[in-house]
């Protein structure tokens, strides 16, 4: 017989691996506990009660049973009852899931509070106004957050009561007023639900728990699951706990600190700290805290047991923590503990700190930096001057740099990022509900809150730039303009630049330079900790990776950055890109060409420019293999718009007989689906010559470099193949230019001839297919489409915002590789491939080459290489090295 389900655990009897049931909160609870360290006592209902809440809309029948036997046990440890009359003991209830979800559900603080416990808890505690203000915080909380009443009635209700008393700040109204306050705080709930707020301890106790389970549901939850790719299915734990209270007086407070700079990932203590005020406020930013060290000030040895516990729980989870914690008349509570959340740079860095020291293995701390963030390192950053004067100073919480329009509110944000516009969004302070905004802005900038405030831990997760707390400035939502200290007032609509890393905002657009990570990627060499912790990551990763990273790119100048960004070649070399500009008169020509002779002279013009351009290729790949790709597009991309042809035709009095003539070309080659007709293979076998003329073009290429000394490694590739009969038509006329040219010329070449997998047709086919081919380079981008019937240039505009919002998709196919549908047909041409060619290079080119999920498949796959945009290559490597510890 299986053990009967346990839905409820008490803080001793969990541990850190039961993050799935018991959420990331109460697993740091447990193992706080555990660890002795002075965390409240409490215990925590699972995500499974949770789950089975959310699928029958009812408590597991148990729940209530074992809920009341914990409380039991939480009353006895206090040696208090919860809502006794005399000396209450309260508890607070918090969501806490598997994985953080900073300020997206639901917390009910004070709960046990009631009319005849509120005179208890001021005689108890000696503060009369402190037992009224928890009182009137409960109602306020239980009303809005259990009941459903719009919060907005009960912060009106206290700015009435301020305005009457003539006070600016909740903390002068005095008792009497907060008494009638919590009159017209029950009155607003009576009025607007036709039910009371419960005195019943036990009843505010089992609807907190379940109104925190109907938050997993709340909307600002799930836009920020979506966001971060976390399952809708794993729901929420709930954790009840004693209260503490960090707001009894001087000798009181609350703060959050980390074991290190979360921002820039220095070693040291380091945090806010607010005295006199309950953990919420932090957060919120409501009031600016003042730095940790203050503390050391303010209560020496409360700092230094926190330094203490800081030191047991980095050592313990061998990472950057950080403690939220509350001081209550003196006695240090801990009451959450988390590995902290980081920027990208105090990610490197403090991976790379704790290699150093011994703490974790190599391979540890690679996976524990990741593609994207090595990416969002590389971004450029301010070029500022001495004369540029900031608007404003604030806390840097969240590096980078970014310009865009000040906008007021969140819908604003978005709505203007719907037409592309760059936007930063402006806030006193951020709340969950500008969720939203913050997604859709470029940078965040707030005049309240330090670094642990809602918009600075928000803005950090997403890697979005954000200054908060610069108090100098005076934001009115309302007027949609904010004003500087000396004045200058900047509106809706104007531009800003928001300097993350320095933590000032200025006027206008400011220059951007390329960041040190970016350079230090090109050159080499460090020039700090940050650089010295890249550079450390990538050459591990480089040393356990088994795929290789290279670059899609068709300049000589796009080949040099990849190669100095560790492109081990180039894996796709687009040479449409050389048939722009200048040369389109000469494939205009080639195409409108009436006869052999005509087409043969357009195609011997363009042979030495296409021999150039890969000459200069090969030159700057020395040593590495190219892979140069045969013309792929409708041939009707090089010529002239119809329309507009036809157009300047019918009003032209006396029109150009070649423009008529290109009409005609033009109009003959007009197709419906241009995606799926004239191009690729299908290009190079219909147009006589083309095929010949670039095959010679490379292999002359690889005659003048090994002429110069060079070591040039050409790889021609076939593309949009469906059938083998197609690449043995292309192979037999590529070999046969081959052997012309080496017999000209007397030498020997060797060069690989394979094709692109890009159609379904093909992947199914690839046993067939790879008795033709030396290598297969799999065009995810056309997979994707022919697979999915999508057409890559227009569906992303169309129905996709739609399909992501249902979650049709999780994320665009475009974007990372949709595994088990396009994947699968890669994984099935992989192995049918080998099975026939067990010598057959299998490499990827289309933009999943770059896509940090994407690689880790492509690992497990099997694939050879990756290759990627120059700039996406640090983080492909990296990647590459992740997937293979
Ligand atoms: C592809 O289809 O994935 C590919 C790399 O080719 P292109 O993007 O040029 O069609
Ligand atoms: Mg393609």
């Amino acid at each position: 017989m299986s053990a009967p389900i346990k839905y409820v655990y008490e803080f001793a009897e969990g541990g850190r691996d039961m993050a799935a049931l018991l959420g990331g909160k109460g697993a740091g609870l447990a193992e706080m506990t555990r660890l002795g360290l002075p965390v409240p006592p409490g215990f925590t209902v699972t995500t499974e009660a949770c789950k089975v809440y959310l699928a029958t809309g009812e408590e597991p029948d148990e729940l209530g049973v074992e809920a009341a036997q914990s409380l039991a046990g939480l009353e006895r440890a206090m040696g208090r009852t919860l809502g006794a009359p005399d000396d209450p003991l309260l508890v607070s209830v918090r969501s806490g899931a598997r994985y953080s979800m900073p300020g997206m559900m639901e917390t009910i603080l004070d709960i046990g509070l009631g009319d005849q416990s509120v005179t208890g808890l001021a005689k108890a505690s000696g503060q009369e106004r402190f037992a009224w203000d928890s009182y009137r915080r409960l109602i306020q909380m239980f009303g809005r957050t259990v009941m459903g009443v719009n919060g907005d009635l009960f912060e009106q209700a206290i700015a009435a009561r301020k305005s009457r008393r003539a006070v600016a700040t909740d903390h002068e109204l005095d008792i009497s007023e907060l008494v009638r306050l919590t009159e017209e705080f029950k009155d607003i709930i009576r009025k607007e639900t036709g039910g009371e707020f419960p005195q019943d301890p036990a009843e505010q106790l089992a609807r907190a728990i379940r109104a925190v389970f109907d938050s997993w549901n709340g909307e600002r939850a799930r836009i920020y699951r979506h966001r971060e790719h976390i399952s809708e299915d794993l729901g929420t734990a709930v954790n009840v706990q004693a209260m503490v209270f960090g707001n009894l007086g001087s000798d009181s407070g609350t703060g959050v600190a980390f074991t290190r700079d979360p921002a820039t990932g220095e070693s040291g203590m380091y945090g806010d700290y607010l005295p006199d005020a309950q953990g919420e406020d932090v957060v919120a930013g409501v009031r600016n805290a003042l730095p940790l060290s203050e503390l050391k000030v303010l209560a020496p040895r409360t700092y230094v047991e926190l330094g203490d516990h800081l030191r047991t729980l980095e050592g313990h989870y061998r990472d950057l923590c950080d403690v939220e914690f509350t001081v209550e008349r003196g006695k240090l509570w801990i009451l959450q503990t988390r590995v902290g959340k980081r920027t990208a740079e105090a990610a490197f860095r403090i991976a790379h700190d704790l290699r150093g020291d011994g703490t974790i293995t190599a391979d540890e701390a690679l996976m524990r930096v990741d593609g994207a963030e090595l990416t969002r390192l590389m971004f450029p950053r301010f070029e500022t001057r001495p004369t540029d004067v900031p608007l404003a100073h604030g806390v840097p919480a969240s590096p980078g740099a970014a310009v865009g329009v000040a906008v007021f509110d969140s819908a604003e944000a978005v709505r203007r990022a719907a037409t592309g516009e760059h936007t930063v969004l402006v806030r006193r302070e951020t709340t969950p509900d500008d969720l939203p905004g913050m997604i859709a802005a470029q940078a965040v900038l707030t005049s309240r809150g330090g670094k642990t405030s809602h918009a600075a831990v928000v803005a950090r997760g997403m890697g979005k730039v954000c200054v908060c707390g610069a108090e100098a400035l005076t934001v009115d939502t309302v007027a949609r303009r904010f004003t500087t200290a000396s004045g200058v007032v900047v509106d809706e609509g104007d531009t800003i630049s928001v300097d993350g890393t320095a933590g000032t905002v200025h006027s206008g657009a400011l220059p951007l330079t390329a960041s040190d990570v970016g350079r230090a990627l090109e050159t080499g060499t460090s020039t700090g900790p940050v650089t010295e912790a890249v550079l450390g990551a990538l050459a591990h990763a480089d040393s356990v990776r088994r795929l290789g990273v290279r670059a899609n790119a068709d300049t000589p100048e796009d080949a040099a950055r990849a190669r100095a960004l560790g492109a081990q070649g180039i894996g796709l070399c687009r040479t449409e890109h050389m048939f722009l500009g200048e040369r389109r008169a000469l494939v205009e020509a080639m195409i409108l060409a009436r006869d052999d002779t005509a087409r043969d002279a357009a195609l011997a013009a363009l042979l030495p420019l296409q021999r150039e351009d890969f000459t200069s290729i090969l030159t700057a790949m020395d040593g590495l293999p190219v892979t140069i790709r045969l013309l792929d597009p409708p041939l009707h991309e090089f010529l002239p718009d119809r329309t507009e042809l036809a157009v300047r035709l019918a009003s032209t009095v006396d029109p150009d007989p070649h423009e008529r003539e290109l009409l005609h070309a033009v109009e003959r080659m007009q197709e419906q689906n241009p995606m799926l007709g004239l191009r690729g293979v299908r290009l190079g076998l219909a147009v006589p010559g083309l095929m010949a003329m670039q095959v010679r073009a490379v292999a002359e290429a690889v005659i003048s470099r090994l002429g110069a000394g060079g070591c040039p490694h050409a790889e021609i590739m076939v593309p949009l193949v469906g059938t083998v009969e197609e690449l043995r038509l292309a192979r037999a006329e590529a070999e046969r230019v081959l052997d012309e040219v080496a017999a000209e010329t007397g030498t020997t070449l060797d060069c690989p001839i394979g094709t692109m997998i890009e159609l379904p047709r093909a992947a199914l086919t690839a046993g067939r297919i790879a008795e033709a081919a030396d290598f297969f380079s799999f065009g995810t981008n056309d997979l994707t489409q022919t697979t999915w019937g999508l057409s890559r240039d227009d569906a992303e505009a169309s129905f996709f915002p739609l399909y992501l919002e249902k979650g049709v998709f999780g994320v665009s196919p475009f974007e990372s590789i949709d595994q088990e549908g396009v994947g699968r047909l890669v994984e099935l041409a992989v192995e049918a491939g080998r099975d026939v060619n067990p010598r057959l290079e299998t490499g990827v080119c289309g933009e999943h080459g770059g896509d940090p999920d994407s690689i880790h498949f492509f690992h497990g796959a099997g694939l050879d290489y990756v290759s990627c945009s120059p700039f996406r290559i640090p983080a492909a490597r990296l990647e590459a090295g992740r997937a293979a510890v």
